[in-house]
Order: C-alpha cells, then structure tokens, then sequence
C-alpha cells in the first residue's frame, strides 16, 4: 500500500491544481460560513494537495461548540462542560442591572444572590465567573499580604491548573502550612494562628482525591473558634447535605460530601464553591457568608473584573428556582443521577434491539466527576460493543463520546439524556456498519 502511495507520487505530472474557487464549491456541504471554507482550499492548494480541502475544512467545524452526547457515565465531564444545562436563558433585554421597583440602576445578581441565601440560610452572597475566582477574590479581599492558615493536606491542585498555592500566591496573601499531608489537628492550626497571626484560616475540600489510612484532618466545628474568619472551599457546591429537593432523601453515593449550608451551620465564616459541580448550574462561583465579608468582597475592585454576564446569572437563576420548587428534573445533573437502575437497563434493551448484534447490555459504573466526590460511584448500564469505534463515534453527527476499556466501547446510559437515544442508536448502527466494513 505504502508502495504503491509512493510510486503514485513519484508519476503524478503536476498538473494545473484546481482553482481555490472550484475547490471550495466541492465544500459547501461542510456547513461552514465561505471565509473558513476558502482557507481549508487555500491551505490545501498551498500544500499541493487539494485532496485535504475537505478533511481541514470539517476539522475546523469539528472545533467549534457544538452538542455532543456523553456517554461516557462520567456525569460532570470536565472537558464536556461540566453540568448539563436544562434552560435556556431569556435572549432579549433583561433587567440585569435595573431596579423595576424605583426605575433606576439595581445591582446585577442581587436576585440570584437572595435565592441561594434562601437555599443554604447563608447572610449574604456573590456571584463570580467561576469558583477559582471565587476564592482568588476572597483572599485578595480579606488576606492579602497577611497569613492564610491552610493543612498540608489540603493544598490540593484542581484540573485545569487551580492549585491552591498558586491562587494563594496570585492573590497576595501568605500561604503558612500546618500540620502534615496524612494528618492535621486542630492544635496545628491554634499554633500558627498563636505564632504567626493570621488573616484567615483557610480549609479546602479534598474535592478530587482521598487521603486515606492514619489519617486526621480538624473539622469545620473545631476550627471556627480559633480567632479569624474561617473560609471554606467546598468546590462541589451540594448546597445541602439533606437534599429536600430530593423526594427520597440523600443517596447513598452522596455520603460525606459537605452541604453549604451545614458548613455555614457549623461555624464557616464564608464558603466557596462551583456553580457547575454538583450545583449542576452554569460555570460559575459562588461565595456565600457572613454579610460583612462577602459585602467586602463585593466592593473589592477584582470583584468588577470578575463579575458574570446576564447568560450566566439567568442560566444560575433558573437552576435555584428548581432547586426552591422541589423539582430536580429540572435540573439535569439530578435528573442524572437519581435514575433507577430499571429505567436505564429499558432504555438500554430498547437500544440494543435498535442496533442489533454485535451490541449488548453491560453493566457500568457512573461518576460524578468534575472533581466532586472522588469515591462516589454509581451504579449503571452501558450498550457496549466489541471493539473500540470511538473514533467512529465521536465522527458521528452530533458526536457522541463514549469510553473504551478491555477491547470494548461502552456507551453509558446514565450521562445520556434519553432524548439523545436515538441519535446513540444511530451512531452505534453506522459504528458496527463501518466496523464491519473495515474488516472486509
Ligand atoms: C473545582 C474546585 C475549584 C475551582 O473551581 P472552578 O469552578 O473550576 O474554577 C476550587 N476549589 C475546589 C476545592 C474545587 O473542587
């Protein structure tokens, strides 16, 4: 095969290359605006090969946003924009800064801000593009050039670049560490509060790993008497740990993972968290607490720079107003999350039966992911088939993102809404036909 390219090549008399023009007309199926689609020709032409124009031209459709099917069982995919949205937020004008009340300029989020009080008993609240600016703007605010009192267990390094050294370092504040990465007390804190004085004892939720065996951390309770204020960085934002907008109460997986409201309960001065973790709202941050830290925060210079838009605030707005009506469809991630093992094995025979041999019902295993709850696990059921076609998937129109692992490609069903399943069928079927085809 390599040969005969080769040989080919050699033969090829260069003929006249097609005209960027012509070339771009064999295009216009890619769906994508003329400029971009003349550059794909352009750049192929240019590299004496015209064959490519197609093949740059879908790649850079393939770049853009666009709605793709998780199945990969991983609930809050990183790289898959976290928490699915279910609402779409209002596209013409809104009162995003205007008072409907007196007619004049109002505060941008002050809404919003009021539900999540009313959800989690916090005094105040602020909203910020996402949860590292939200804890970047409360030590800058409250800490900068002072001490911050932080366990040597929780400077923890988040996805994406977030280490809590860094953040700390960015905002001017001075990172004291205590204890040790297995095991921190609270007399480890009262030491450094004692020797060193401190502008805030920081504690961070190990949010995306365990420390596990001989271990010791100090609680939220132990640490809120020390002296100065307690911030807490939660980063999966459950804003109660007895989950009223669920009819059955807490699940099982949920185990351990601190509430918003029982840490303000328990004594936090201010929280912090995601507005895309376990929220399951839009990117965003969050920091909720005594009025007169969150109130400096809010007055802060940074807080202007890191203030969300409209989109945002509406997308946010929407998910609280489920969360306050008791309605977790409403919100996908709980939607997600507490469907029975029984409804995704029917949708899961449905599919099967769709795509026919060699497709089959395995079981699977859900996470919530995003770097909530790293030992939460799920139970779940996945359409599998052998071999790995996710390259074929992720190909497909919308692209769909499963997960390969022991010689098979597993489609989680618990990540897929079921309105995406016929788009799964379809995607499977022309996986196994062009399986089939490459092994002719
Ligand atoms: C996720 C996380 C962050 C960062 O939040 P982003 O919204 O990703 O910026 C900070 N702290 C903790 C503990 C986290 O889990």
């Amino acid at each position: 095969m390599a040969t005969r390219r080769r040989y080919r090549r050699l033969v090829t008399v260069p003929t006249r290359p097609p005209s960027v023009d012509s070339l771009v007309r064999t295009l216009t199926g890619v769906g994508l605006p003329h400029p971009l689609l003349v550059a794909s020709a352009r750049r192929a032409v240019g590299e004496g090969n015209p064959d490519q124009a197609r093949h740059y031209a879908e790649e850079t459709a393939r770049r853009l946003l666009q709605p793709v099917v998780n199945a990969t069982g991983v609930l809050l995919h990183t790289n898959l924009g976290r928490a699915p949205l279910g609402s779409a937020t209002h596209p013409g004008p809104v009162n995003l800064e205007f008072d409907l009340d007196h007619g004049r300029r109002g505060r941008r989020g002050g809404g919003v801000e009021e539900l999540l009080c009313a959800l989690t008993g916090a005094e105040a609240a602020l909203v910020v593009n996402n949860g590292a600016a939200a804890v970047l703007l409360a030590l800058s605010t409250l800490a900068a050039g002072r001490p911050v009192v932080v366990s040597r267990g929780e400077l923890v390094e988040i996805g994406g670049g977030f280490r809590i050294p860094d953040v700390m370092a960015q905002s001017g504040a001075r990172l004291v560490e205590v204890g040790t990465t297995n095991r921190t007390h609270r007399r480890d804190y009262e030491e450094a509060v004692r020797d060193r004085g401190a502008a805030l004892v920081l504690k961070v939720h190990p949010s995306n790993y365990q420390v596990v065996g001989f271990t010791a951390a100090a609680t939220v309770g132990e640490l809120a008497s020390l002296g100065p204020p307690l911030m807490a960085d939660l980063g999966s934002g459950l804003l109660d740990e007895s989950t009223p907008w669920l009819r059955g109460g807490p699940p099982a997986w949920l185990a351990g993972e601190p509430g918003a409201r029982q840490t303000l309960e328990h004594g936090a001065d201010l929280v912090s968290f995601s507005g895309d973790k376990l929220l399951g709202g839009p990117q965003a941050g969050v920091l909720l607490g005594r009025a007169e830290l969150v109130g400096r925060c809010a007055r802060q210079p940074l807080a202007r720079a890191l203030r969300p838009g409209g989109l945002v605030l509406g997308a946010l707005q929407a998910t609280l107003l489920a969360y306050l009506d008791r309605d977790p469809a409403r919100i996908p991630l709980w939607r997600m999350a507490t469907t029975e093992l029984p409804e995704l094995q029917a949708r899961a025979d449905r599919l099967v039966g769709q795509v026919g041999p060699p497709a089959q019902v395995v079981a699977s295993t859900s996470t919530t992911g995003a770097g909530s709850l790293p030992g939460g696990r799920i139970a779940s059921v996945a359409v599998g088939l052998p071999g790995d076609h996710r390259r074929s998937l992720r190909r497909h129109h919308p692209p769909v993102i499963a997960t390969a692992a022991g010689g098979q490609t597993r489609c989680d069903l618990r990540s897929v809404d079921p309105a995406d399943d016929e788009v799964l069928a379809a995607a499977l079927k022309a996986a196994v036909a062009e399986g089939a085809a490459g092994c002719r």
